[in-house]
Parts: C-alpha cells; structure tokens; sequence
C-alpha cells in the first residue's frame, strides 16, 4: 500500500479546491427530494458545470487516487452530489467504459460526462434481488434485436433515466449464472411502462419498471451474449467498492456539525452521546482509512474496485445509520420534524443495508472470498 501524493496529485487538489471555491457560492438552491424534474436539471447542471471545468471524467479516466482526491475535496466543501447521475457516472459508466466496445464507449460515455443523460439499474426483479442471478426477465433474438418481457423493481431514477443497465436471461436453458446477458436499453423504448414507488421520506425514489415486447438492438448488448454475469459482477464491484465512498467524507462532516449541535442545546453535557460521537468519529476515520487502502489496492491491480470493497460497504452502511440515530438523539423531540436537517435522512440511511446488496450478502461474500470459509449450501 502507499499512500503518499505525487506532486500531480497535490497540484490537482489545489486547482479544485480553488475552482469550488469560486463556483460554488454561485449555484442555485437545491430543489427539494420528491421535485424530480427539478432534480434533474440540477444534478446534470453540476455535472455540466464539471465537464466545462475539465472534472468531468475523473470517475474513468484518473487514478483511483485523483478520483479520491476528487470525491474529498467536493464532499468536503459541501459540492452537490452526483444524484441522478449515480448509476450512469458511477457504475455504468465504469462498467461500459471497462468492458464496451470503442462504438459503445464513444455512443455512452460523452453524454454522462457532460450531463445530458441519465442511467437507471435494472437488476432487481420481485424474486430475485439477493439471489440476482434467479432473474427471469426474458429475451429472445429477433433479427437484429432482443425482444424483452419482464419486470424490474426498485429500479432507482427510472422515472427521469433515458437508459437502463438491464440483466435479461438469454438462455433458460443454461445454469443460472450462465444464460444472462446485460443491455442498454433506452427508456423511450415502446412496451416500456414506470410506476414510481414512494420511499419512506416521501421522494419517489424508485420504480417498478414492466417491459412487455421492448426491442432492443442487439448492438447495445455489453459483452458476449449469456456472459452478462460476468459484466455483472464488474458492474457491483464498482457500486460496492467506490461509488459510496465520497459520502464518508459528507458523514465526518456531518459529524462536525453535530457536536457544534450539541454543544449548542446543551445535549453535549450528556457524557454517553459525547461517546457516542466520539466512537463514530474514530470509526468514520477508520473507514476513509479503508477507503484509502481499497484505492491503493486498486490501484496496484489495474484499477478495479476488489472485494475489499463488501468490507466497506458492509460497515459503513451501518455507521450511516448510527450516525443519524446519533443525530435524533442530538435533535431531540424535534427530530420529529421533517424540515429539521438530517431527519430525512435518517429515514434514508434504513436503506443503506439493503441497496446495493444486503449486509447479510456482504457478509456472504466476505467470509467465501476474503476468509475463504466454506460456502453455504
Ligand atoms: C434505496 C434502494 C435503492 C435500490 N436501487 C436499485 C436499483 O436502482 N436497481 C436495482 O436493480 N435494485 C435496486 N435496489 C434493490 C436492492 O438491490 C435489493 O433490495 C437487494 O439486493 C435485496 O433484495 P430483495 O429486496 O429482493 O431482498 P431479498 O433478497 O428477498 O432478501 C430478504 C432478506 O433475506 C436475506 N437474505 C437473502 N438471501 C440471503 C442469503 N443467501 N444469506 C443470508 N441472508 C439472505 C436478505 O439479507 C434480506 O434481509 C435498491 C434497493 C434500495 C433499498
């Protein structure tokens, strides 16, 4: 592992953190979680704003560590986050720009960095989610399309996406990891039909997706046909390994401000809360020391995310969620308040164990491939 910055690295961090701050004081209020359209335009605005400055592909084109460097410093002085853009910049992106063709990558990859196109996952269906490879939704080859019938759920921003990264199942036949191939499939396709779910904390979030008879190119197929597993299993190394890893840096300030709380209402004169904090504050050093680590490693092996990052996701997604219990015990009664910072999302964190694999697959995974324990039957 080494950790020490070039001198490009420290010349990079200087230029951004100057750039941020004079651009930031300039954005617009962000619109609020359940405004979608608004959302949108905003998210792919920052990007925009990015790509015009020259930061845009920092998520493909730079070291892991100049991406690291890039998710601190906009984390830490207060950058929008990706938002819409998370599974287009920060998992399909990746993955086409690691396993597409130069046709594929020139089509995908320009108009995610300039903020004009939005992704969606379409993994998850209602009875495969954990167990993903038991997906059914079908499609057979017609000329040169895929023809597509099924049903997706919890497919995050489907509602505003204008692509989706889809696992379809092109050989029943086949064992269960082997008959699946992953397409881009245009959201504008007919035969396309989105119901938002409403999350929680009110935002639609997510959505079932249902395709009846969608046609899509065969030529927007990612990787050989019934090898989606593999192009899968590239695609959550990076949604597990770094696409969660500038939010530790917005949990340490986060942190900061609530101890500025406390000590504000008097909370801090409660000896087991300032514990609390303090157990949380080491412990969000911890991870972005394990960040550092799973980048170093990364690098050292060609740039992909390992599965050191089930580690990271594993616990991180839980001291999220310690962190905003910390924070209603912070807020007190008015932690009821839903326009009080942070109670949204404390009732976001809940899902941080589920999204992206749940702790109990984490663990799955830690123990059979970090651990080498045997596998459960
Ligand atoms: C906020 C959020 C956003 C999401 N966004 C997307 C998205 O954009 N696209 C997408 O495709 N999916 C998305 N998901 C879905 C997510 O990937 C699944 O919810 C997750 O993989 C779990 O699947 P499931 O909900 O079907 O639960 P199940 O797989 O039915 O699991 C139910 C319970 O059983 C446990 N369990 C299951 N199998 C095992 C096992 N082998 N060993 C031990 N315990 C086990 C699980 O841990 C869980 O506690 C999102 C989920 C959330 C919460």
């Amino acid at each position: 592992m080494d950790l020490a910055h070039t001198p490009e690295e420290d010349e990079f961090r200087a230029r951004l953190r100057k750039w941020l701050g004079e651009v930031l004081p300039t954005l617009p209020p962000k619109p609020s979680p359940d405004e979608w359209p608004g959302r949108r335009a905003y998210d792919l605005g920052w990007q925009r704003r990015l790509y015009d400055a020259g930061y845009a592909d920092v998520h493909w084109d730079a070291s892991p560590t100049m991406r690291l460097i890039f998710l601190e410093e906009t984390e830490k002085a207060g950058a929008p986050y990706v938002g819409a853009g998370f599974v287009g910049l920060l998992h399909a992106g990746p993955t086409i720009a690691a396993e597409g063709t130069a046709e594929q990558r020139a089509r995908w990859l320009p108009p995610i960095l300039r903020g004009e196109e939005v992704w969606c996952q379409g993994f998850s269906e209602p009875d495969a989610g954990s167990d993903l490879a038991a997906l059914r939704t079908r499609a057979r080859r017609d000329g040169d399309d895929y023809v597509v019938t099924g049903s997706k759920i919890w497919t995050s921003h489907a509602e505003v996406a204008d692509w989706c990264e889809l696992l379809v199942r092109t050989d029943p036949a086949a064992a269960k990891h082997r008959g699946i191939t992953w397409l881009a499939m245009p959201m504008d396709a007919p035969g396309i039909t989105v119901r938002p779910l409403k999350t929680l904390a009110g935002s639609a979030e997510f959505a079932e997706v249902f395709l009846d008879e969608v046609r899509v190119p065969v030529a927007n197929r990612v990787g050989d046909e019934n090898d989606g597993w593999r192009v899968t299993m590239v695609t959550l190394s990076f949604e597990r390994g770094t696409a969660f890893v500038g939010e530790v840096v917005a949990c340490r300030r986060v942190l900061r401000e609530l101890a500025a709380e406390a000590r504000e209402n008097g909370r801090w004169d409660d000896p087991v809360l300032r514990r609390r904090l303090g157990r949380l504050n080491a412990e969000f050093r911890a991870l972005w020391r394990l960040t550092q680590w799973n980048v170093s490693e990364a690098e050292l092996s060609g740039g992909m995310p390992g599965v050191g990052g089930s580690v990271f996701k594993l616990r991180y997604s839980h001291a999220r969620q310690e962190l905003y219990d910390a924070a209603a015990d912070v807020l007190g009664p008015e932690s009821l308040d839903l326009d009080r910072p942070w109670v949204l999302d404390r009732l976001s964190s809940l899902s941080y164990t589920i999204a992206a694999g749940t702790s109990q697959i984490q663990r799955n995974i830690v123990a059979e491939r970090i651990l080498g324990l045997p596998k459960g039957r």
